[in-house]
């Protein structure tokens, strides 16, 4: 179990992984294959086949149609809840699942389980050929905030050590390249000294910070104190005390 984000490789990977797990009958276990439903309750979901447009009972370990096609009740960790599966059936996709494991990796991974589309597309196609029936949609984990952008007050998060926009993003959620519709962000690290959070938060919020210490200017290489703020256009200004002035 780690926190780190997926390559683009792993991703492909694990939908490759998926299609093994939910294509085809070739590795249907038998114990699967020969559960006497006739003989227990049968649970029909509250949403039709994508492939046939009849019944889907849940099953012993999948969400299964007369018709063959076939979702495993336990993806990649995950327990396919019968209200989730309704959700897919009925919309498309499914919420954002949080806990999702690669087997491989031990990676922790958050997914939107999508209906493939060869699953409706295709119901005349060549029965013998294996469809995907389910894939996963990437998402981004659910990041904490830490405060409101200044420009378009949209949710700002921590990305590799700089504070940027959520709208700042060049990746759509499809992971599609976007135009960034904003282009606020605040550096970790300013004239050498790594910003605290609790100074990115009063910053965020339109205030002025405590005094930092700890600067290094950079063309003279002189250590300096000094609070900051932010100007209108959402950069970085220094302010420093007023040494003429003295404390009454
Ligand atoms: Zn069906
Ligand atoms: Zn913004």
């Amino acid at each position: 179990m780690n926190d780190e984000a997926l390559s683009s490789e792993e991703m492909d990977e694990l939908n490759a992984e998926l299609e093994a797990e939910t294509s085809g009958s070739a590795n249907v276990p038998d114990d699967v294959a020969e559960t006497p439903t006739d003989e227990l309750a049968v649970v029909h979901l509250k949403a039709p086949c994508p492939k046939c447009g009849g019944a889907v009972v849940v099953g012993d370990r999948a969400y299964e149609s007369e018709c063959g096609w076939r979702v495993w009740r336990n993806i990649l960790t995950h327990d396919i809840s019968q209200a989730e599966m309704e959700e897919i059936l009925r919309d498309g996709e499914s919420r954002v699942i949080d806990d999702f494991e690669s087997p491989k990796s031990g990676k922790e991974f958050s997914a939107r389980l999508k209906l493939a589309a060869s699953a409706a597309a295709d119901a005349e196609a060549d029965e013998d050929t294996p469809k995907r029936t389910l894939e996963l949609v990437f998402v981004d984990r659910p990041v904490q905030s830490v405060g409101s952008c200044p420009k378009c007050t949209s949710n700002v998060v921590l990305r590799a050590g700089n504070y940027f926009c959520e709208q700042n993003t060049r990746k759509g959620a499809d992971g599609e390249a976007v135009t960034p519709k904003c282009d606020f962000v605040l550096w970790g690290e300013v004239s050498g000294k790594t910003l605290p959070e609790g100074a990115v938060k009063d910053l965020l919020a339109g205030k002025q910070t405590k005094m930092l210490k700890g600067f290094k200017s950079r063309s003279s290489g002189k250590a300096f104190d000094a609070a900051l703020k932010l100007t209108p256009a959402g950069k970085i200004d220094f302010v420093f005390q007023e040494k003429t002035k003295k404390k009454a």
